[in-house]
C-alpha cells in the first residue's frame, strides 16, 4: 500500500480540464490565453487545498507549451504534456517556473534574490512564472522590495500570488493583480474525483464512505485525497462506511436518526442512553451538538424539493432524510434547532456540560412528543398570573387540561401551580352582574412559602415572587389596617395613570370612584364585559398596590358592571363612543376611513 501515500501527488491534475470544482476560473484563464490577454500578476485566493497552486502550475505550463497553436487550433488551450517545456515542467525541472513559499522565505533577502532572477529571460518557452505561495506572510520590508518589480515586470515575467487570507494583502498589491477567488470544492465534486481515484487504484469504496471523507475534507481536495490515502492503508483497500466512521472518528448518521425518532415517541430514557453511548465512545459533547444541529437542519431542508439540493450526502442517506423529514413539523425542527444552538453557545461556559446537553435533549423530547401544546409547557414561568384565570371564566377551562398532561410528564416547575386553577374551578360562579374576584392570596399557599425556610432572606423573596406572585403576602396575611375612601381614591388615581392607554376604561374609572364595601372589599364599577375583562387583567396589580399601601392584606376587590339606564345616563358621549368602539372596532375604522370628526 506504500504507493497510496502519494495519491494526492499522483492524481494531481495536469491539465485545466482535470482541475476539480473550479470551472469558472479555469475557463477564464483559458480564455485569457486564447485572446492573448495575460495580466502581469494574478492573485489566487481561497481556502487551502482547493487547487490554487495546481492551477498556477498548469497556467505556467500552458503558456510555455510549445505545441499550443492559437492560429490553427484556437480551442485547444491545454498543455500537451509532450513537448520539451511540458516535460521539464512535469519533471519539476523547468527553469521557467519559480516557486517561493512565503511562509518560510519571507525576508527582504529572499525577495531580492527573486527579483534578481527576474532579469534573466527564459531559455526555452516564452514566459518565466513566479509563484509566491502564502504571500500574506511576506514581511512589510519584503513587500516593499517586491512592489516595484510587481509594478513593472519585464514582459516575459508573470507573477502568480497565492493566499488563503486575502484580507491580509495590502491594497497596493491587490490593485496590481487580477484576483481569482477559488471556492471550496463541493462534496459531490470531491466524491466524483475520489471515485475516479478508487477505480483507478482498484480500491473498493462505497458511496457513503466517500461522502463522509468529502465532508470531513471541508471543500479541500488535497485533504480529501490524503484522508482517502490513510483510509486505504488502514482498511486494507476496503473503504466502507463503517470503517470510515470508526477510523475518522465520525458520528454515525444512525445515532442521530435514532435520537430524532425518540423525540417523537417521547422516550427520554432512550435518548439519554444513546447520548451516554456516544460520549463513552470518546466523542466530545460539542462535536455531538454540531452533528445534531446538522441533522436537524438536514431534516428541515429535506422537507422541500427545492432545498433538498442543499443536502450534501450520498443518495441513500438523502433518501432516508426525505422519508424521515415528513414526520417532523417545521415548527418543531425550528424550535429544536434553536435549543441546540443555545446549548452550543452556552456549552463552553457551562460547569456541567453533560447536564446541559441532557437538559437540551429532554427539552427536545418534551417538544417533540407534545408538539401541539409545547408552548405553555416550555414557558411555565411566563404563564399568565393566576388573577387572569380567576376572572375570565373562558380562560380557566383549557388550563387544567394542560396541567393534567404536565403531571404525567412530570415537569417539576409547573407542579406548584396545579392546586390553584383546580381549586378555582370548584368555586361556584357568582351572580351575573357581581362577580367576586377571589383575593389573589390563598391561605394554603402561605405555609408552603413559609416552609421553605425559617428565615427567608430578601433575595429569596425576590426569587419566590417570580414563581409565586403572592409572595408579597407571606407572613402578613393577618394584617388589616383601617383605611378611608380618600386613601383608596388617591391610590386608585395613581394607578389609573398606568392604564391611560385604555381610554374608555380610564374614563369610566375616573368618573366612577371605587367604593369601599364591608369587610375590606373595594368595589370597582365598569360598564360592560369588555371593560371588566380589561380591568381584570390589571386587578392583581391594583390589589397588590392597595394592600401594600394601605397595609391591609385582607383587602379584596370586586368588579361590578353598572347596568341598564344608569350606565347609559352616567356615560359621557366620549365614553359612549369609546365603549361602542370597544364592542365593534370597525366603528373606529369607519371614522378614520371617512376622516370623520367627533362632535359632542
Ligand atoms: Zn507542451
Amino acid at each position: 500500500m506504500e504507493n497510496f501515500i502519494v495519491s494526492a501527488r499522483k492524481y494531481r491534475p495536469a491539465t485545466f480540464d482535470t482541475i476539480v470544482g473550479q470551472k469558472t476560473i479555469t475557463n477564464t484563464l483559458k480564455n485569457a490565453i486564447k485572446n492573448h490577454y495575460l495580466a502581469q500578476a494574478y492573485l489566487f485566493t481561497g481556502p487551502r487545498g482547493v487547487g490554487k497552486t495546481t492551477s498556477a502550475r498548469i497556467f505556467a505550463k500552458t503558456i510555455n507549451c510549445l505545441n499550443i497553436d492559437l492560429e490553427n487550433n484556437p480551442d485547444v488551450i491545454e498543455p500537451c504534456n509532450e513537448c520539451e517545456s511540458c516535460r521539464s515542467f512535469n519533471q519539476n525541472a523547468s527553469f521557467n517556473i519559480m516557486e517561493l513559499d512565503a511562509a518560510s522565505n519571507n525576508s527582504v533577502d529572499d525577495i531580492r534574490r527573486l527579483v534578481d532572477q527576474v532579469r534573466i529571460p527564459p531559455q526555452v518557452g516564452k514566459y518565466k512564472v513566479y509563484i509566491i505561495d502564502e504571500v500574506h506572510m511576506l514581511s512589510q520590508a519584503a513587500f516593499n522590495a517586491f512592489l516595484k518589480t510587481l509594478e513593472e515586470p519585464p514582459p516575459y515575467v508573470k507573477f502568480i500570488l497565492a493566499t488563503t487570507e486575502k484580507h491580509k494583502i495590502i491594497p497596493t498589491i491587490l490593485s496590481r493583480c487580477q484576483v481569482f477567488d477559488f471556492k471550496r470544492i463541493s462534496v459531490d465534486d470531491i466524491v466524483k474525483y475520489l471515485r475516479f481515484v478508487a477505480e483507478s487504484e482498484h480500491v473498493k469504496a462505497d458511496d457513503e464512505a466517500l461522502h463522509l471523507i468529502a465532508q470531513k475534507a471541508d471543500g479541500g481536495m488535497r485533504d480529501a485525497l490524503s484522508i482517502f490515502d490513510q483510509l486505504v492503508s488502514f482498511t486494507n483497500a476496503k473503504v466502507m462506511y463503517q470503517n470510515v466512521v470508526e477510523n475518522l472518528h465520525v458520528l454515525d448518521y444512525d445515532y442521530f436518526f435514532q435520537i430524532s425518532d425518540q423525540f417523537l415517541s417521547g422516550n427520554i430514557t432512550s435518548v439519554l442512553v444513546i447520548l451516554n453511548d456516544i460520549l463513552e465512545r470518546g466523542f466530545d459533547g460539542q462535536h455531538f451538538l454540531i452533528g445534531l444541529g446538522e441533522h436537524l437542519r438536514n431534516l428541515l431542508i429535506s422537507r422541500d424539493v427545492k432545498t433538498i439540493a442543499l443536502l450534501e450526502t450520498s443518495s441513500s442517506i438523502k433518501k432516508r432524510y426525505m422519508e424521515n423529514a415528513t414526520k417532523f413539523p417545521p415548527a418543531f425542527l425550528l424550535k429544536a434547532l434553536d435549543l441546540n444552538t443555545q446549548c452550543d453557545v452556552n456549552y463552553k461556559s457551562s460547569n456541567n456540560k453533560r447536564l446541559l446537553i441532557e437538559l437540551t435533549l429532554m427539552q427536545m423530547v418534551a417538544l417533540g412528543s407534545g408538539i401541539s401544546d409545547f408552548v405553555p409547557k416550555e414557558t411555565p414561568s411566563t404563564l399568565p398570573p393566576v388573577k387572569k384565570i380567576a376572572i375570565v371564566e373562558e380562560v380557566v377551562k383549557p388550563i387544567p387540561v394542560v396541567i393534567e398532561e404536565k403531571k404525567t410528564t412530570e415537569e417539576a416547575p409547573t407542579i406548584p401551580k396545579v392546586s390553584e386553577p383546580e381549586q378555582k374551578m370548584q368555586t361556584p360562579p357568582e351572580q351575573k352582574t357581581m362577580e367576586e374576584v377571589e383575593s389573589p392570596a390563598r391561605p394554603q399557599r402561605i405555609p408552603r412559602g413559609m416552609g421553605l425556610g425559617v428565615s427567608i432572606k430578601e433575595e429569596e423573596n425576590a426569587k419566590e415572587e417570580e414563581i409565586n406572585p403572592d409572595a408579597y403576602m407571606i407572613g402578613k396575611e393577618n394584617i388589616a389596617d383601617e383605611f378611608s375612601q380618600e386613601d383608596v381614591n388617591k391610590i386608585c388615581d395613581e394607578f389609573l395613570e398606568n392604564i391611560k392607554q385604555h381610554q374608555s376604561l380610564y374614563a369610566t374609572l375616573k368618573s366612577n370612584r371605587a367604593k369601599i364595601a364591608e369587610g375590606f372589599v373595594v368595589e370597582l364599577q365598569v360598564y360592560n364585559e369588555v371593560q371588566k375583562s380589561a380591568l381584570g387583567e390589571k386587578l392583581f396589580d391594583l390589589v397588590k398596590l392597595l394592600r401594600i399601601r394601605l397595609n391591609n392584606y385582607k383587602l379584596k376587590a370586586i368588579i361590578n358592571i353598572i347596568e341598564g339606564e344608569k350606565a347609559k345616563k352616567s356615560m359621557s358621549p366620549v365614553e359612549k363612543y369609546n365603549a361602542m368602539v370597544e364592542k365593534n372596532p370597525n366603528l373606529k375604522k369607519l371614522k378614520d376611513d371617512l376622516n370623520l370628526e367627533l362632535e359632542f
